[in-house]
Parts: structure tokens; sequence; C-alpha cells
């Protein structure tokens, strides 16, 4: 994002802010509601996300597990990951979480990420931002919302509205120490240990005390004390919460890591490290499956077919998708269909893998299976935006008109192209037939109209 469409983006979130939300009320939960879905519809195209499938899968799936731990509750819970090296997480009142790929890479484990979320959820949850604002610390939303957003583009944001806005994002003593113990609970309730943000929180905590280096982004909004720490740990003790073995990283974690890496830092820096460990583990199946996904998301397809073959070789169990991934991208669609095939059979939940087979179908001229798969895809993980473009222009193709271009529509909304996504939605309106589709286009057009007005 450039300086001046940031600094656009601030403008109009203020102007949203102002015409939608005067002062509420902490329970005001359908204000904050609002407040959440546009603040996410602008950021969600303004600001560069991690869209992966299984990255928003597993950071989601735990996110989910720990709002199920906390009961009934108003909000529907939405996570996001943001393509950025720092470590942070923030939230929006309405039930919106924000972590950035830097922190996937410092946890250790499922509990520490169940630990960072059930603080933020505990947040909005408990209307902080709103509180915070009642109590005098808050001139408006307008602030919130500037604050927010200087959160996630610190320079431009800072340019536009004063640095001074990001440090009115930082929760008080008391709203830290109620999200620590609420989010704690809920944690404990999810069934993930709540040891886990103890443990994140001190390792934060004392990466801190021991270097000089800036202070990373989430201890700003979150202040860590001394004294947060062992009440902390004396609620941990006192409930018999903190006697579990630290589990090692799950499997999920590693490939939402590898990816959100591979999406966040120079390929090459990537590279090199899995290089490095297929030298020094020649005979390891594992080390050459992440090398050959490493080399496939740089782009280097025959480097990465190379690789993968010697992986299945050594006796790699699953290399299916990421090999037919390849084959696919060197011209070769009847072997990608084959390996492709065989991994939406496995994985018949893998959006990627069903997007690719779709591909592979549609080059060897099979409409409707490839529609079928790439519908599939999109069912599984709608903001996949390769998947709705490719639907939306093989719809096209077909005669479907209506739907082809409502996903068409879909993708463009995906790269923020607003006014484009407009005239695709407005062509797919009259032409859709009751039902889903259509109910979102007149939704989504609402919101544009919306966003015109500010
Ligand atoms: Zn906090």
């Amino acid at each position: 994002m450039t300086g001046g469409s940031c600094r656009r983006w601030l403008a109009t979130l203020c102007g949203i802010a102002a015409l939608a939300v005067r002062p509420v009320a902490a329970e005001n939960a359908q204000a904050e509601r609002e407040l959440g879905r546009r603040f996410a519809f602008e950021a969600g195209t303004r600001i560069p996300l991690v869209r992966d499938p299984e990255v928003v899968r597993y950071v989601g799936g735990i996110g989910d597990r720990v709002v199920a731990g906390l009961g009934p509750q108003p909000f529907d819970y939405h996570f996001f990951i943001i393509r950025d090296a720092k470590v942070n997480a923030f939230a929006v009142p309405g039930g919106y979480i924000y972590v950035h790929s830097g922190l996937l890479q410092r946890i250790r484990n499922d509990d520490e990420l169940a630990g960072v979320l059930g603080h933020e959820i505990a947040h909005v949850h408990a209307h902080h931002l709103a509180r915070q604002q009642e109590n005098g610390e808050w001139l408006g939303y307008a602030q919130l919302l500037a604050a927010l957003a200087s959160l996630v583009q610190p320079a431009a944001g800072a340019a536009a509205l004063g640095a001074a806005s990001t440090a009115k994002l930082q929760y008080s003593r008391e709203l830290e120490q109620e999200a620590d113990y609420m989010g704690a609970r809920s944690v404990q309730q999810s069934g993930f240990s709540p040891e886990g943000m103890l443990d994140f929180f001190q390792r934060l905590w004392e990466d801190e005390r021991r270097t000089t280096t800036a202070a990373p982004p989430y201890l700003l909004s979150h202040p860590l004390t001394e004294e947060r720490l062992n009440r902390l740990e004396a609620v941990l003790r006192k409930s018999g919460w903190n006697a579990t073995p630290r589990p090692s990283p799950s499997a999920a974690l590693e490939r939402a890591r590898f990816l959100a890496r591979v999406r966040t830092e120079p390929a090459e820096e990537v590279l090199r490290e899995y290089r490095e460990r297929v030298r020094s583990e020649p005979a390891s199946a594992e080390a050459r499956v992440q090398l050959g996904s490493a080399l496939l998301e740089t782009g280097a397809y025959e480097s990465a077919r190379v690789t993968l073959e010697q992986a299945r070789t050594l006796g790699a169990a699953d290399t299916d998708r990421d090999l037919g991934r390849a084959l696919l991208r060197l011209r070769d669609a009847a072997g990608a269909r084959d390996l492709l095939a065989r991994a939406v059979g496995r994985h018949p939940d893998d959006a990627v893998a069903c997007y690719e087979y779709g591909r592979a179908l549609e080059s060897l001229g099979d409409t409707p299976g490839a529609l079928a798969a790439l519908r599939q895809a999109v069912a599984l993980a709608p903001d996949l935006e390769d998947a709705q473009q490719q639907l939306g222009l093989l719809l096209g193709r077909n005669g479907d008109a209506g739907e082809g271009y409502y996903h068409l529509g879909k993708a463009l909304l995906l790269r923020g192209e607003y006014t484009q996504a407009q005239t695709q939605l407005t062509k797919a309106e009259p032409l859709l037939p009751e039902g889903e589709a259509r109910r979102d286009t007149v939704e989504l057009l609402a919101q544009l109209r919306a966003k015109d007005r500010d």
C-alpha cells in the first residue's frame, strides 16, 4: 500500500466513524459489530493479509475453540493474519481479531496461540475499547479507528494522524488483568493449557529486558509488567492450571508458520534455511518436503518437482498435492490431474488442492469437472482470490453470466478494486436467481454504496 492510499483509507475510516458511531454504551453490541464489520471490510482489502486457507484455518480453528470456551455471547468472531514480520495481535470491537504473521514465528505451540487469542477475544468480549472510551480516555471512535489503522501501518498512520493516537490504544492495567484472567479461563475451558499464555508473555517480557531494540508493537498496546505476570502466574497456580507439560509445535503450526514466512520474508532467506536443513539431514524426507514446498511457493517449479520427487523416494507420505501443483505449472496437466485427484480424495476439505485440481481439469477440457472442483474450493475458502477469479471466468465462458460476474466481483473485492468489483456485481444482480449468491451480491453492493457515501 502506498502512503497516499493508506492516508485515503485512514480518512475513509475516520469518515465512517464520524457518521456511523456516536459514543456508545458498553452493552451496545450492535454498534460495535457495525464498527468491526466496516473496519474489516476496508482493512481486508487495504492491508496485506495472509490468505492461505491452511494458515487461516489453523488460526481460526484455535480461535473458534477458544470462543466456544466462553459460552454464548453476542459476537461472531473472525480471525485474520496480517502479512507483517512484527510480533503483534490486536482486537477490533465486534469480534474481529488480527494476528501478525511475525507472532506465528514466535509462538512455540498451539497453547501459546490459544493464550494470545484468548486474551484478545476477552478484550472484545468485555467491550474493553468501548469501556476505555467511556472512562474519558478516548475522544471518539475516529481516534480509535485511526489508532487501529496505525498499528497496521505505523508510518503512514503516524504521518496522517499523529503518533499520539497509537498510544491511546494502550489498555489500562485493570483491563489487561481482566483480559488475562478471562482469557485464561476460556482457554482452559476449550481444552488448551492456559500456561501457554503465561509462557509467551514471559518470553516477550524477558526478551524486552535483554535487548535494546524497540519493543514489539504487541507490548505497546498490551503493556506487560512484572506485577501482571505474577498475578497471572498466581491465578494459574491457584486454579491448578499450571501443571501440564509443554507440547511441541503441532504439524499444523509448523505448516502455518512456514506458509506465513514464505509470504512475509524474502524468498532467498527462507530457501537458504530449508536448503541448509536438507544438507545437514540428507536422508530426511521431511526436510525435502519442506524445501520442495518452499521452492514451489517461491516459483522455482522445476526445482520443486525434483526435490518433491526425491522426498517421495525417501518415503514422504503426502507429496501428491504439491507435486501436482508443480507439474501443473510445468504444463504436465495429465500428470498434475492424477496427483491432485488423489490429494483431493485424501483431503476433500483442502481448498488449495480442489482449486488446483479444477485448474488441471480445465486445461484438459473437462469443464463440468473443473466447475465442480472450483466451486468446492470457493465453498471451502471464500477468500481464495484465484479460485474466485478462475470460477468466474470459467462460468462466464460456459454461458452462466450472472454467476460468472458474481465470482469475478468477489475476486476484485479481495484485491481491493472496489470500482471494478461494483461494476461486476451490478451486472450480476439482475441475472442471478433467488439464492445465496444473489443475497450476498445485494449485501455487497449495499456496502459498496455506503462506502461511496462516506
Ligand atoms: Zn491486552
